[in-house]
């Protein structure tokens, strides 16, 4: 065998290492990394909003045991529960064995809404021979991108009787699709000389929904077109967009990206690509010494408020439930807590490699990345993680030979976001930001590296039975 180079040996042991998962996992890995990319692409093509999350969670869930649980009810230690807010936002829990108060709960707390295109109340209306619907974007787009793309449209509508109906229009092959006009580069001389965020004002973000008259019908008629259809196959009126949640999302289904099948291309990895091993994680748990629950937050594309979203005093309520439940004292459970806060991060792009500071940025699949802070200019509306936390995290990740690095989103001074980290830590609930490395995060299909994907699993593993 050769000798290693003494200084080799020193920097070896000193140096701070960030590696390729796929460079160095074996073959086993490697076959272990993809095929848990495939449940999770088959999840993202079920559920594009919240509501479909909600729905595919409780079904694994019930799957592996767990009840419904409401509000006042009982619980019991070793039970396995969720609790289902308003059918956009979920809870599921396992009580453990060990002594709450003393060790407190392990959370992952994950958000299953994405940026989109929603509809007004008053959506429909005709102009020019096209029937379309106006919208109100939700969470942080870059509105070019959304336009001369085939939507789908996912939602509720309550109608005037009371009874809701689901509406899934553009995921199947044989449904048609719906669309954003652009203006054709040959008309685009003034379009060009504008800035980006003002090239498409959300005003001009309508869909195109229809374009074929009742036969004498006077005015209005594709308007009235259309709504004839949706009511003979919904039994909606006009009056019913009202008390309607409809979201256009991208109609595209989730891709491997590259030769080589590294990625995964889709749209909403932000967040479900840590609300899938969140989940999984749980539900695949071998342990039961912890009591762990995991979050399916709603809302925090748009700042974490209502009912549904992390600041939600549900989460608060739940907790108390279980620590009363076990006969502890609900303040001490909480401060003996952990949480992960499971949200994305901006993976290192070479491409537009200045509004990154390299040797603090993710890249992609160099494994989860762990975020000490979040906020912008100055940390400013973020949790930053006590020391002693963030040692504690990665002591258990090294433990459990779990790849993982350390990031923070972008440059100083450049801009930057938020989690839902700094709701649960103001609870006094130890937390600390982690996730997967996103490529052009939030834009209708975004990239995500398999080996993260698997990476983030293996981190939640760590944290719920370490
Ligand atoms: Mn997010
Ligand atoms: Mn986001």
């Amino acid at each position: 065998m050769e000798e290693k180079n003494p200084v080799q040996e020193l920097k070896d042991q000193l140096f701070s290492k960030k590696e390729n998962i796929y460079a160095v996992a074996d073959e086993e890995k490697c076959k272990t990394i993809f095929t848990y990319a495939e449940g999770y692409k088959a999840f993202l093509n079920l559920a594009k909003t919240e509501r479909e999350s909600v729905r595919c969670a409780i079904e694994a869930a019930k799957e592996r045991g767990y009840s419904q649980y409401r509000l006042g009810e009982p619980l019991k230690a070793g039970g396995k529960y969720y609790y289902n807010n308003r059918n956009k936002n979920l809870y599921l829990f396992r009580i453990g064995t060990e002594d709450l108060q003393q060790h407190g709960m392990r959370i992952l707390a994950a958000h299953i809404d994405s940026p989109r295109i929603d509809l007004k109340q008053i959506p429909l209306y005709e102009d020019s021979e096209m029937a379309f619907f106006k919208t109100h974007y939700y969470g942080g787009i870059k509105k070019y991108q959304w336009t001369a793309l085939p939507l789908a449209l996912h939602g509720v509508v309550v109608l005037r009787d009371g009874s809701t109906v689901d509406i899934t229009v553009g995921e199947r092959d044989e449904d048609p699709v719906f669309y954003i006009n652009d203006l054709l580069p040959h008309l685009s001389q003034e379009q060009y000389t504008k800035p980006l965020s003002a090239a498409i004002p959300g005003e001009k973000l309508n869909i195109l929904v229809g374009g074929i008259p009742v036969k004498d019908g006077g005015d209005n008629a594709i308007k009235l077109g259309v709504l004839k259809i949706l009511h003979d196959l919904y039994g909606i009126v006009e009056d019913d967009f009202i008390s309607a949640e409809l979201s256009a999302v991208p109609a595209f289904k989730a891709r491997d990206v590259g030769f080589d099948r590294a990625f995964i291309g889709a749209y909403g990895h932000d967040d479900r690509v840590c609300a899938y091993p969140a989940v999984t994680a749980l539900l695949e748990s071998v342990s039961d010494a912890h009591t762990v629950m995991a979050v399916l937050a709603d809302k925090e594309e748009i700042g974490s408020d209502g009912s549904t979203g992390m600041q939600s005093m549900v989460f608060l309520d739940l907790i108390n439930e279980i620590a009363r439940a076990m006969g502890k004292n609900p303040a001490a459970v909480r401060a003996a807590s952990k949480c992960l806060s499971a949200d994305v991060n901006a993976a290192f792009d070479p491409n537009f490699a200045d509004v990154y500071e390299k040797r603090n940025s993710a890249v992609i699949s160099c494994g989860t990345t762990m975020s000490k802070y979040t906020g912008s200019r100055g940390k400013s509306s973020s949790n930053d993680a006590d020391a002693e936390f963030v040692g504690f995290v990665s002591k258990l990740f090294r433990d459990h030979g779990v790849a993982f690095q350390t990031s923070e989103l972008g440059k100083v001074d450049l801009g930057g976001g938020g989690t839902v980290a700094k709701f649960i830590a103001s609870l006094n609930i130890d937390t600390v930001d982690l996730g997967v490395p996103v490529i052009s995060m939030h834009a209708p299909y975004e990239v995500v590296s398999k080996a993260d994907l698997y990476s983030t699993y293996e981190a939640f593993r760590a944290f719920i039975d370490g």
